[in-house]
């Protein structure tokens, strides 16, 4: 067996490595530079940490982990001693004696891997720590979690991850290994340049997550429809909702409160204090609903996540999926759950129309909205798109909402062009543009004041739609906005006011000339489908699903001791163990020590110290 082999068993009670992981391994204990490409969930940590316990075993000293993320340190390091790796940080929540003890066992080579924050490891004070120990042989590895940030393209650019440069020039010949989960080419391409990476071997990982059922909705009222949602499919369960205002997050965490779901508010204009308590709760204690703004969740590493949502739409795929990517890193069962509607895409549109971003990153900014767009309106399989658009290609995947039940599609060529030529009269009669909603009435041939006041009742398009249902012209129009055949105009109004009227674009002239077929989803606002709850409200967890009466008995018991033992270490209860874990102990059940060797997630370290508790708690 391989040294790496036998620390994954050994340390961390896994059979065997993930995908890439093995070969990611020996490439950086051989001293290879690596940049991993791996979605949420894949596995990561792993990558780094079993070469840092490989390495200091062979005489090469302590690895050095650059994580953005001090709030998590604490919980990241307490992992590692779980399994019985000595682990650290150096951070500013330390007081100067625990720093300074932190900095005394480094130099002694009693830390196998130190987590520090990039502002940390810039100060002179560090460096020279680093020097030191460099000039021995004391490095074995610098691991730089979370590599996107060094990237203005990415989506948490942190300036700081500049001067990670430093580390190739410095400390020439330890290994460095990048990690991400970002993985648009410019991203990648910009990590590589940033970090001096151009010599590093790239491992990039299938995207696909599997236990992921991907579901867009249209949206109607987004409070009304998540909580159908929460209520019939994840009542009880641990979930992320991703809002757009910080305000909304508020409004919407009052919501759910009121209607008795257990959620709490986060987003990064709550006080820091208020902030840690909420991750910590949601992090601690079981089914809670976090509704946040995009603030929250790099770096969240809760396994037992069961839902995300967004009741406002994302810039971007790559947003898209990391967020989504937060639910079942346990690699059950999970849902990521999207409303989308008409005001996400104006309301996209014009954030990027307004930003004072120069024209040509606007350009590329437009171009990831409308392959989200493209995403929300598909009647395709979405798995397939989404791994599409990470150059993964792929058959249709029989767990997104197209997949399950296809949607009916109806051929909206017509309705697309007599919508066009309206807008396009109407501007033409009047000089002027109008909104949506006057633009829909002519076409329906609704003679609303309005309509009369500016004569547009003459008009040659007027009731020509009469046939189309507002819902279905909706959906049209959201078409022809998401394709760019549309353009919406900002008019200012003397009160301070604006509103958004509708022009031609350049995309239209194809749809006109019928050169581009609109095929659209049927609109389901108007007859919500009922979907067929998966499991019944309230189960254990989906771990548990199977187990026989007598187990789901020894299930809680575990997972009432695991919350005792967690609250003990201060800790999250998943780092004790998994509720997989629990539920394959649950499921033996296990009589002596032996029986508990070879259990998923069951390290020498774990068996040493909870075997007999657990084998106490068993026997109940
Ligand atoms: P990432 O950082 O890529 O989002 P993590 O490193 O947090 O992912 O791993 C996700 C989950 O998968 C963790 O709960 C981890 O314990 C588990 N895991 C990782 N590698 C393995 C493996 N080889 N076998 C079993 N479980 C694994
Ligand atoms: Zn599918």
């Amino acid at each position: 067996m391989s040294p790496a082999h036998s620390v994954l068993q050994d340390a961390f009670g896994y059979e065997q490595f993930r995908g890439p992981q093995e070969a990611i391994t020996q490439h950086v204990i051989a001293g290879g530079d690596a940049l991993v490409l791996m979605p949420t969930g894949g596995g990561k940590s792993l990558c780094y940490q079993v070469p840092a316990i490989v390495r200091q075993q062979q005489g090469h000293g302590v690895a050095i982990v650059v994580s953005p993320l001090i709030a998590l340190m604490h919980d990241q390091v307490g992992a590692l001693h779980e399994a019985g790796v000595s682990a650290a940080f150096l951070n500013s929540t330390l007081s100067f004696d625990e720093a300074m003890d932190v900095e005394r066992r480094l130099q002694t080579g009693g830390i196998t891997l130190l987590y520090v924050a990039p502002e940390r490891l810039n100060t002179p004070r560090f460096l020279g720590l680093l020097d030191g120990l460099y000039q021995h042989g004391g490095l074995s590895l610098f691991a730089i979690d979370e590599a996107h940030c060094v990237s203005q393209w990415g989506h948490d650019f942190r300036p700081e991850y500049r001067a990670l440069s430093v580390l190739h020039e410095r400390y020439a010949g330890v290994p460095r290994i990048a990690l991400t989960a970002t993985a648009d080419e410019l991203t990648r391409a910009d990590i590589v340049e940033r970090l001096q990476l151009e010599s590093a071997r790239l491992f990039i990982s299938s995207f696909d997550r599997p236990n992921i059922r991907y579901t867009i909705v249209e949206k109607k009222d987004a409070t009304a429809q998540l909580l159908r949602f929460i209520e019939r499919e994840h009542a009880g369960d641990a979930g992320v909702v991703y809002c757009q205002s910080r305000k909304r997050v508020e409004e919407l965490a009052a919501t759910l409160v009121g209607a008795g779901v257990n959620a709490l508010p986060y987003h990064a204009g709550l006080p820091q204090d208020v902030r840690q308590q909420n991750q910590d709760r949601f992090l601690r204690e079981e089914g809670i609903v976090m509704v946040a703004t995009i603030a929250f969740g790099m770096g969240i590493d809760k396994p037992d996540v069961r839902f995300v949502g967004h009741v406002d739409m994302p810039k971007n795929i790559e947003g898209y999926y990391q967020e989504t990517g937060r639910a079942g890193r346990d690699g059950l069962a999970a849902d990521a759950w999207m409303a989308y509607g008409l005001n996400d895409v104006v309301n996209q549109r014009r954030m990027i129309d307004e930003s004072p971003a120069g024209e040509e990153f606007k350009a590329a900014l437009r171009g990831k909205l409308d392959a989200l767009l493209g995403l929300a309106e598909a009647t395709d399989c979405r798995r397939v798109r989404l791994l599409a658009y990470f150059g993964e290609p792929s058959t249709p995947c029989g767990n997104c909402d197209n997949c399950i039940s296809p949607p009916a599609v109806w051929d909206a060529t017509d309705a697309a062009r007599k919508l066009l030529s309206t807008i396009y009269r109407v501007h033409a009669a009047s000089g002027i543009g109008f909104g949506t909603g006057h633009i829909m009435d002519i076409l329906r041939g609704k003679k609303t004041e309005k309509v009369e006041q500016f004569g547009h009742d003459r008009l040659s398009t007027f009731g020509l739609g009469a046939e189309f249902s507002e819902a279905q012209l909706r959906s049209v129009l959201r078409q022809l906005l998401a394709t760019g055949a549309v353009g919406l105009h900002k008019v200012m109004l003397e009160s301070g006011h604006s509103f958004d009227t509708l022009c031609l674009a350049d995309g239209s002239r194809a749809v006109l000339r019928g050169e581009v077929p609109v095929q659209l989803r049927e609109s389901t606002a108007a007859a919500p489908r009922e979907r067929k709850r998966r499991s019944p409200a309230g189960t254990l967890s989906p771990a548990a699903a199977n187990l026989d009466q007598d187990a789901q008995v020894r299930f809680i018991n575990l997972k009432a001791w695991r919350a005792e033992v967690a609250r003990e270490h201060g800790l999250p209860a998943y780092v004790i163990f998994h509720d997989a874990t629990l539920a394959a102990i649950a499921q033996q059940p296990p009589r002596t020590l032996d029986d508990l060797q070879g259990i998923s997630g069951m390290g020498a370290k774990k068996l040493e110290a909870y075997g007999a508790d657990v084998l106490r708690v068993c026997a109940q």
